[in-house]
């Protein structure tokens, strides 16, 4: 079975097993992961070793903090503002879609001013938006989304403008393709894609950016969270368990580089499926397509709930598109082999021949 989920997704074999092994006992202590103390040793070093492991990966500076938190990504949505928006109180967006649109309305929510540069929705969001004129105003930032995981698109050069620190929402592109940390002022990004499982947010954030936030709820507060190094409270112990698994299988499987490159590798296959076939389509303007998902359509519904379904039965899950744009996805995240993508592109070839008959 492949699962094409677009998230919580497929976790590398590996990482399943090691979790199956350690779940009794955690290091021969009589205690599972689940059950030791987050204050003790043992987490002590799980922790240390997977932010250490993630600066190694993403060449972080030592002038940026690596923080853990709950609440998703969503709730970064709230926090990026309340500790960076402090001098404006107003941000700058690049509108790219459903997600981009949801950072808005969070950051609308804590009293903060939200300009969308420029937007793509007339396009149906097939293309990313781009900056034409270098904007006059002042912002505290500018808020983009890497990898729209919904309607497929992905940057490749990360929009600036000026000296505006960029908070980007690296959710469904983090450690899947590689950027420069000091291109960002932010990154968010939820553990459900390519870091594991649900319950646990990286934020990597400058330092300097948040210094100046005062008297925010204690769940939001970077500068507490980086006091505490993330362990103002009870942390998602398990979470960060996983992820520390993940990180540890991408060092060993060649870091983010080599995760591009097969991401590349699977997605062109698709990609170059979808342009040749007749029956489906890529709508997504070629230059601006996600390596880690791969949006496609018909055009007629009933075709596609029967491709579904069939899938489904011949073992590849989850390829029903979002709700709120229809047809099909397939998400390609680093622990998808390219046999899966294999797997899928000879079920369309096959699918697409019976249909013409
Ligand atoms: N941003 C992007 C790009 C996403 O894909 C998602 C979820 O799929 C979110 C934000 C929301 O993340 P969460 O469910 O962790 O709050």
């Amino acid at each position: 079975v492949y699962n094409f989920s677009a998230g919580p997704a497929t976790l590398p074999n590996s990482v399943i097993q090691q979790i199956k092994d350690d779940l009794p006992s955690y290091k021969n202590s009589g205690m599972s992961v689940m059950e030791i103390s987050h204050r003790s040793e043992l987490f002590e070093e799980i922790i240390q070793q997977a932010q250490q492991d993630l600066r190694g990966l993403l060449q972080i500076p030592d002038n940026y903090s690596v923080l853990f938190f709950q609440g998703g990504c969503t709730l970064q949505f709230s926090a990026a503002p309340l500790n960076l928006a402090i001098k404006y109180h107003r941000i700058a967006l690049l509108d790219s879609g459903h997600w981009a649109i949801r950072a808005m309305e969070e950051a609308k929510k804590v009293k903060t001013t939200v300009d969308i540069l420029a937007s793509t929705k007339k396009n149906h969001y097939s293309r990313l938006p781009t900056l034409s004129d270098f904007p006059q105003d002042e912002y505290d930032y500018l808020h983009i989304t890497t990898n729209n995981t919904i309607e497929g698109t992905a940057y490749k050069k990360i929009p600036q403008i000026g000296q505006t620190p960029v908070v980007a929402d690296m959710s469904s592109n983090f450690l899947g393709q590689k950027y420069q940390i000091t291109d960002f002022g932010l990154v968010m990004a939820g553990a459900q894609k390519n870091l594991g499982i649900a319950g646990l947010t990286v934020v990597i954030v400058k330092n300097d950016l948040f210094a100046h936030a005062k008297n925010l709820p204690s769940m939001l507060d970077y500068q507490l969270f980086s006091q505490k190094n993330s362990m103002f409270n009870t942390p998602p112990v398990f979470a960060i368990y996983v992820a520390g698994l993940v990180l540890r299988w991408l060092k060993q499987q060649g870091g983010v580089l080599e995760m591009q490159k097969r991401n590349q590798k699977k997605s062109n296959l698709l990609y170059d499926f979808l342009d040749e076939s007749k029956l489906f389509t890529a709508p997504v303007k070629k230059a601006d397509r996600s390596l880690t998902n791969v949006v496609f359509v018909t055009g007629d519904k009933s075709i596609n709930s029967q491709l579904i379904a069939q899938a489904k039965d011949y073992g590849l899950l989850n390829i029903k598109g979002h709700r709120l744009v229809g047809g099909m996805r397939a998400s390609l995240y680093n622990a998808m082999p390219y046999a899966g993508v294999e797997k899928l592109v000879s079920f369309l070839g096959k699918f697409e021949k019976d249909y013409w008959g």
